[in-house]
């Protein structure tokens, strides 16, 4: 029998600042009228504009996907901005693929895929809201923007044969608004006895993942300039398995606790200092 044993809980967490406007599209208006094109995605009760956990690790996927040259063959989101990733078909290429050890495989058809029972994702992404009692978003809150807490920016599509212009708007985040906290948890699994030392040397690339999306944008329209965002006051540390059994608060271990920490955090000193964690245990 296969087993799978936790080892431990990596937690990043921070702020996201929108560098440029925003878009993380909902569903259109359509008929209402006053509705707009292309409304932003909003929290349903509140109102207020957030970033679905599923967008950013969407995103991160994708971008470590083409990072490692891997072939999109999985659809993650078929309406715009759509989303396509590699999702590996047998046992044999995911041993090797830090993308789907991290994000995680779908199960296939029963049988076909019978390999990816106990493959648990190493990463979870939670939704982020505006961060609540920040300066940004207290802004924000004064500012008299076209709708609550983002402004309609109008566009124009150019028929390419008669050149008519066709006026389109979108709604977008204004840039400063500031999302928080963000939280990635990256769990550390021990499959088969073999130890975690994978899950270990493979964190690196969520820190890649985060830093490949600065680089990139999040949302739509960003060959138009919008979806740049900045990850700032990063802290990340490490719950060990006794941790969770009721441990002391020594086991929580920071490991970074700003952007540069992040950038130059030796995989040999963290991943030494938690090896050594978890055998503790
Ligand atoms: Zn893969």
């Amino acid at each position: 029998m296969p087993t799978l044993a936790l080892r431990g809980k990596i937690i990043i967490t921070g702020e996201i600042e929108a560098v440029t406007g925003l878009h993380i599209g909902g569903a259109a208006a359509g008929l209402d009228i006053g509705g707009i094109d292309n409304p932003i995605i909003r929290h349903p009760v509140t109102r207020e504009p957030y970033i679905p956990g599923s967008s950013l690790r969407g995103k991160m996927r994708s971008l470590l996907d083409r990072h490692f040259g891997k072939e999109a063959n999985h659809f993650i989101q078929r309406r715009e901005p759509v989303v396509r990733v590699h999702v590996c078909e047998d046992e044999r290429a995911y041993a090797e693929c830090p993308v789907c050890q991290i994000f995680g495989v779908t199960p296939g058809e029963p049988g076909r895929r019978g390999w990816t029972n106990l493959k648990p994702a190493r990463l979870i992404v939670r939704d982020v809201y505006l961060a609540q009692n920040h300066e940004a978003t207290e802004r924000l809150r004064r500012a008299k923007t076209d709708l609550p807490f983002t402004e309609i920016k109008w566009e124009a599509a150019i028929d390419r044969i008669t050149a008519a212009a066709v006026p389109r708007q979108n709604e977008r985040v204004p840039a400063g608004a500031v999302f928080a906290p963000f939280e990635f948890v990256y769990s550390l699994y021990d499959l088969n006895g073999g130890g975690s030392n994978r899950d270990l040397e493979w964190l690196r690339y969520v820190f890649k993942a985060m830093e490949l999306l600065e680089d990139d944008y999040l949302g739509g329209y960003g060959s138009r300039g919008a979806g740049k965002i900045r990850f700032q006051k990063i802290n990340v540390v490490f719950k060990s398995r006794q941790y969770y059994e009721g441990g002391a608060e020594a086991e929580i271990v920071r490991l970074a606790e700003n952007v540069d920490d992040v950038r130059q955090l030796p995989l040999a000193e963290y991943a030494d200092r938690l090896r050594k964690l978890i055998r503790g245990g």
